[in-house]
């Protein structure tokens, strides 16, 4: 008979749903670091609709998201979730996850209850999204684990079954629930913006080369023939990113001309300013061997690093930005933009056919998710503290749901 509910690395028998389950539940009188925001709890399993499946959680992946929803900041995420008619007084983050399908929706064709499945954490209105049209631009687009409930930081999640996605055989549970987001969202970023895709020989600049968007986007540059360059804020990073395909690093913390920009009209100012940027593109250089500056900038950071990226990046190439972790005031010096005909290019994360593009490279084992610290269900909140003050080490972290054992790639339930 299935129990009502189990305890953290039990699983019930295959297509059997408790009641209820384990969850790591944020709430918004919590809100504040991770460390005081996250705490286990006891929530009832939801109800899949007709184009969901209920996916039993072996591994989670971390996000920097779930950084921000347990903040509260920039947003409540609460409230997004109560403008979709979901309950508004918890929060169950969560946007990467590997697992095993144990429900499905009547009108779901393509999973089945038992498939051993990777989630991608784009969700919209299915049946609302114009046939051609990217559901990226549509209103109903969400994160799921983020402007969703229901994510993956508890026993069993519920999402859109197209978002499920074949989990590569040869990873263990925890490597497979560690990369979708970041490396769909690098995917996207990349390939996603023609006529600024990656061309074989182009040179790229990757800030943050060793987290998590960085480490994807070095690997998916090195794999389309062109040459990534990666900024870093050690030797340590710096290395590990050689590792990846970089043809060499910069180290940020050479360099202090960071922050916002001074005013145009500031002389003095201005001209420290720009020689910190121009300091910073012979760095390039020197890295690359050759006097060429990247035609596309992989950007996150945001306003620390924009007005650099603007100034390095080739006449003609683009800079892409899908976040603004440092701020979200980036000053842009409009006369190299115009001048230089240069494209600020804004991203977020992706539809199916670029989830599933980047699934495929990791399914062929062309890419390496770079698994690196793995946490227990209990220590959720650890993950996302030490990403809070940029203490993690390199790579994508992963928390162990309903598998105790690392390493293990198939499980029979
Ligand atoms: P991550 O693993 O923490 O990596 C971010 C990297 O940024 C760090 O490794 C750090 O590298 C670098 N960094 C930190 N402070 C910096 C500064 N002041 N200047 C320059 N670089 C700095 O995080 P992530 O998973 O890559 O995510 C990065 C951001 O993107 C987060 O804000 C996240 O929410 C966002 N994001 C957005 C989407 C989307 O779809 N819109 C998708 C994924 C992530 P160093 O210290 O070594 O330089």
């Amino acid at each position: 008979m299935t129990k009502d509910i189990y305890d953290i690395g039990e699983a019930p028998p295959l297509g059997e749903v408790p009641a209820k389950m384990w969850a790591q539940v944020i709430r918004p009188e919590r809100f504040g670091e991770p460390k005081d925001a996250f705490k286990p709890e006891q929530i009832d399993i939801p109800e899949v609709g007709p184009d969901e499946a209920l996916v039993w959680v072996a591994a989670a992946g971390i996000n920097y998201n779930n950084v921000w929803a347990a903040r509260g900041v920039p947003i409540d995420v609460c409230q997004v979730h109560g403008k979709f008619g979901e309950p508004s007084d918890f929060h169950i983050g969560g946007s990467d996850a590997s697992g095993i399908v144990y429900k499905v929706g009547d009108n779901v064709t393509n999973v089945k209850v038992g498939d051993r499945v990777v989630i991608h954490c784009g969700e919209w209105d299915v049946h609302g999204v114009p046939a051609g049209t990217d559901p990226m631009f549509h209103p109903s687009y969400r994160i799921w684990g983020y402007e969703t409930n229901w994510g993956s930081f508890a026993q069993f999640t519920k999402v859109q079954a197209h978002q499920c996605m074949p989990k590569p055989p040869h990873l263990s549970w925890e490597a497979a629930g560690c990369y979708a987001l970041v490396g769909c969202t690098a995917w996207r970023m990349l390939m996603g913006w023609p006529p600024h895709t990656v061309q074989s020989d182009d040179v790229v600049l990757i800030w943050g080369g060793s987290g998590g968007l960085g480490s994807m986007a070095t690997q998916i540059v090195r794999e389309q023939g062109a040459k990534p360059v990666t900024v870093v804020s050690s030797d340590n990073r710096g290395e590990f990113t050689k590792k990846l395909g970089a043809v060499g690093y910069i180290n940020r913390k050479d360099f202090n001309h960071w922050g916002r920009m001074p005013d145009w009209t500031d002389d003095e100012a201005y001209a420290t300013w720009a020689a910190g940027c121009r300091a910073f593109g012979k760095a390039f250089w020197d890295v690359l061997g050759e006097r060429r500056a990247p035609r596309i900038v992989f950007e996150h950071p945001g306003q620390d690093t924009v007005p650099t990226s603007i100034f390095v990046v080739d006449t003609g190439g683009m800079v892409v930005i899908c976040a603004g972790t440092t701020g979200y005031n980036a000053d842009v010096d409009l006369r190299y933009l115009w001048m230089r005909q240069k494209r600020l290019q804004g991203s977020h994360f992706a539809n199916d056919d670029d989830a599933y593009a980047f699934n495929e490279l990791v399914v062929d084992g062309k890419i390496d998710p770079c698994l690196g610290d793995v946490f227990t269900f209990d220590e959720i909140w650890k993950p996302h503290q030490l990403m809070f003050e940029n203490k993690h080490n390199e790579g994508n972290m992963a928390a162990l749901v309903g598998v105790t054992e690392r390493g293990l790639t198939d499980l029979d339930v």
